[in-house]
């Protein structure tokens, strides 16, 4: 699964410490990000740059990610800038596939869409990328106090915003998602939502509402999208996935109904999949259909159910 190794020590301490971050950015490493979008180097890693870089320039202010030895490790949201060419090209989509180049940068690298190049960057990289992605967001969406409406203040390397007007302290957010597998004896139950691409199904999932254990929004979710009661749920996993600001809580849940009644307004389609037509369509026998993207945790829940009967 993507986006689960730990990563650099985020180093929580020194976020207060204002003169040693100064001292580490000095020597640190800046990971550009536009729009959501992360700078990829020549070799296809991160593309970490020295502070005063000019692509840096349309910077906002930097964003403590951690520590690994002397090498503190920073982001910086550079969405302000635009680009020359390709700024309009950027696809509305499922997925963006448009790439954008920088004049101050060889032209191999780029900023790409994280989801499409997720499951390329090594383990630390890719936990990196999904700390930034999100925690840039977070500020970008939350600039004014919810509280009293007043402009904030970033705060404590990133991690914290301020309100100067009514002193409330803010801290990023992660929504947790569920998302099931759901069972019942040798079958799945597998969706699709409205906009995916043709043919693409994958596990139920749903936002845990205020109020709810997991448990309980599993049950609540697969029923309302699918009209299927729940009986057992077991947690299995879980995965960060910062589009823009989910933890997704990978469950297996055993049904005890058969009869789908899909609701249009969640799903487009649903279905139960026996273990034999879910091989065939992961060995790409099936070119109607097609699976979770790889790297999530979809995918992970999916391929250790088939493991588990004995493929
Ligand atoms: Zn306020």
């Amino acid at each position: 699964m993507t986006f689960t190794a730990p990563g650099p020590d985020r180093a929580a301490h020194l976020r207060g410490d204002a003169a040693a971050l100064a001292r580490l950015l000095e020597t640190g490493r800046i990971l550009p990000m536009w729009r959501g979008k992360p700078l990829l180097s020549a070799s296809g890693g991160l593309g970490w740059l020295p502070q005063g870089h000019p692509v840096l320039a349309h910077g906002r202010a930097p964003v403590f990610l951690g520590l690994s030895g002397e090498t503190g490790w920073f982001t910086q949201d550079i969405s302000d800038w635009t680009p020359e060419a390709g700024a309009e090209a950027v696809q509305q989509g499922f997925l963006d596939a448009s790439v954008q180049t920088h004049p101050a940068l060889p032209p191999e690298a780029g900023f790409h869409e994280l989801r499409a190049v997720m499951t390329r960057l090594a383990p630390d990289e890719a936990s990196l990328a999904a700390t930034a992605r999100a925690i840039l967001h977070w500020h970008r969406s939350h600039g004014f106090c919810a509280t009293c409406g007043a402009a904030s203040d970033l705060a404590m390397a990133g991690w914290q915003r301020n309100c100067p007007a009514c002193g409330a302290q803010h801290f990023p957010r992660t929504d947790p998602v569920v998302i099931m597998l759901v069972t019942r004896g040798n079958r799945v139950l597998l969706g699709r939502s409205p906009g995916w691409p043709e043919g693409m199904y994958s596990c139920l999932a749903g936002f845990v509402e205020p109020g709810e254990t997991i448990e309980t929004a599993v049950r609540r979710e697969v029923m309302e999208e699918a009209g299927i009661r729940i009986g057992a749920v077991r947690p299995v996993a879980s995965q960060p996935w910062p589009f823009p600001a989910s933890l997704m809580i990978g469950c297996v849940a055993e049904a005890e109904t058969e009869t789908i009644t899909h609701d249009p307004a969640e799903l487009d389609h649903a279905m139960w999949l026996t273990r034999e037509e879910v091989l065939a369509v992961v060995a790409g026998e099936r070119p109607d259909l097609s699976m979770a993207r790889k790297g999530a945790i979809a995918h992970y829940l999916i391929l250790n159910w088939l493991a588990d009967r004995g493929d």
